[in-house]
């Protein structure tokens, strides 16, 4: 039987705040543990929490980035369960009144462009984190809370993807965004950006949705498209055999590669949702949108297009420039400084720089070729020939020179002058009869090896394109 797979993701990033969402509290990463708390974050009793500006102004910054409608009026709720990284028995989230509703993200999946409807964007307060040691035998867990009370934002969408890819384009996608807004690291490996998909297959064609499994806390990419794969293949099986799949949450085992049922689905009202009487509510008004809005750049889908149009590249070019908001500037920097060569800045961006980048592990603000450097080395590569340039970049990479002062140093300017490549030429015709024969007789890689050897001759400094014309009129010139 042929299955339509239908998903949907919760996303939760994690504010960029100094400090917590309700009390004085420091969010910095990777500190000693439970040395970063208080009375309000430990969730002792008498406590008041104090609304973080800075985290509602970033909530407010992410919705209007995912094309949400705000809503005037939000208030926060408490979601109760138990749970040993949860002190207070119940996080302080919005159930009723998010900030943000009915928004969209707009993927590109082979070309194709797709809107992925966003249900709502909401703001809510972290967990701490359980530590289980590694020690074989241990019988205890540990929990640290210098995460609890850290703002995060939570991102639901429509289960409106359909296929790996769309889930794919939609995470980096989103992930891009936030980046681009500056509201959170999304550093995974921090768990700064987490996932939870809901999946459910249907017969296709059938408009009626199937049982779906929720899988919590995915933290990373790779895992929600391995938790994927994973559940289609279980619950096509369970299908294809006439059983059900059960509403349920689980997890995933990324050790093992397989997910494990955790618990039933819990519903909104196992959670007993109701208003936080110690917070006041917010009104948003429409002057602080605007305010808002103004501080919101140029997003990738939109800067994408304009690369395409304004610098005639392609959009395939396009798309990887603006995938990393950084990349996107030292573009930028680039073609301020030469407007004449967008495409071909764009294709040493794309092909060297980049490579450059993943090899040394480290990104383009730290990179040692600033956007002049490689204006430079694009300017004086007429000079040198395009194999020469390389050399000189991987030597601008090393050394931290510019290209026009290794040029100088190492006298790499091509020689293009006719009449002293003339007599080199002459001279390897002479030296290499075989090849020169072999040329007149229509062999043409006879050519190719006579042009390699005076290339050895000049130390690769001949214009190989002038090199040509001169052996082609010489070989011809000596067959008649
Ligand atoms: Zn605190
Ligand atoms: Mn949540």
């Amino acid at each position: 039987m042929k299955y339509e797979v239908v998903m949907g993701l919760e996303t939760h990033a994690e504010l960029d705040t100094e400090s917590k969402l309700f009390c004085g509290c420091s969010t910095k990463f990777g500190s000693e543990p439970n040395t970063q708390t208080c009375p309000v974050c430990l969730g002792l009793p008498g406590v008041l929490p104090v609304m973080n500006k800075k985290a509602f102004e970033h909530s407010l910054k992410a919705a209007l980035s995912l094309s949400c409608e705000i809503s005037e009026f939000t208030n926060f709720d408490r979601k109760s369960y138990y749970y040993p990284d949860l002190p207070k028995n119940y996080q302080t989230s919005q159930n009723y009144f998010n900030i943000g509703n009915n928004g969209y993200v707009d993927i590109v999946v082979k070309g194709k462009e797709k809107r992925i409807d966003i249900h709502n964007v909401h703001l809510e307060e972290e967990a701490g984190k359980l530590v289980h040691p590694e020690t074989s035998g241990a019988n205890y867990s540990l929990v640290d809370f210098n995460r609890a009370g850290v703002p995060l934002l939570e991102i639901v969408t429509q289960p409106d993807m359909r296929s790996v890819e769309e889930v794919e384009s939609y995470m980096q996608t989103l992930r891009n965004i936030l980046l681009y807004i500056g509201v959170s690291d999304c550093k995974m490996q921090e768990g700064s950006l987490r996932f939870e998909a809901s999946i459910s297959l249907r017969e296709e064609g059938s408009n009626v949705l199937g049982n779906r499994v929720e899988i919590k806390n995915l933290n990373s990419m790779k895992a929600v498209l391995k938790v994927i794969a994973y559940e289609i293949s279980r619950q096509s099986s369970l299908l294809d055999k006439g059983e059900d799949v059960l509403m349920e949450t689980r997890l995933w085992d990324d050790v093992d590669s397989v997910s494990r049922r955790m618990r039933s689905k819990e519903e909104a009202h196992d959670y007993r949702y109701f208003p936080e009487p110690d917070l006041v509510p917010v009104w948003i008004d429409q002057e602080w949108i605007d305010e808002t809005r103004t501080t919101i750049p140029e997003l990738p889908v939109s800067k994408r297009q304009r690369f395409v149009n304004e610098y005639t590249i392609s959009d395939y070019d396009a798309g990887i420039l603006t995938d990393d908001k950084l990349l996107a500037d030292y573009f930028e920097e680039c073609v301020g400084l030469s407007q004449d060569s967008p495409k071909e800045l764009s294709n040493w961006i794309i092909n060297d720089v980049l490579r450059e980048l993943n090899e040394r592990k480290t990104n383009v603000q730290d990179f040692i070729v600033s956007p002049k450097m490689l204006v430079d080395l694009v300017k004086i590569k007429p000079a040198i020939g395009s194999s020469i340039a390389k050399d000189v970049f991987v030597e601008m990479i090393n050394t931290g020179k510019t290209a026009p002062s290794i040029v100088k140093e190492k006298s790499l300017t091509q020689m293009g002058d006719v009449s002293e490549l003339n007599d080199i030429v002459a001279k390897v015709i002479d030296e290499n009869p075989k090849a020169a024969e072999d040329y007149g007789k229509g062999k043409k890689s006879a050519l190719t090896f006579l042009i390699g050897q005076t290339m050895k001759v000049t130390k690769g400094k001949a214009n190989p394109k002038i090199l040509t014309e001169i052996f082609k009129e010489k070989l011809s010139a000596g067959s008649k």
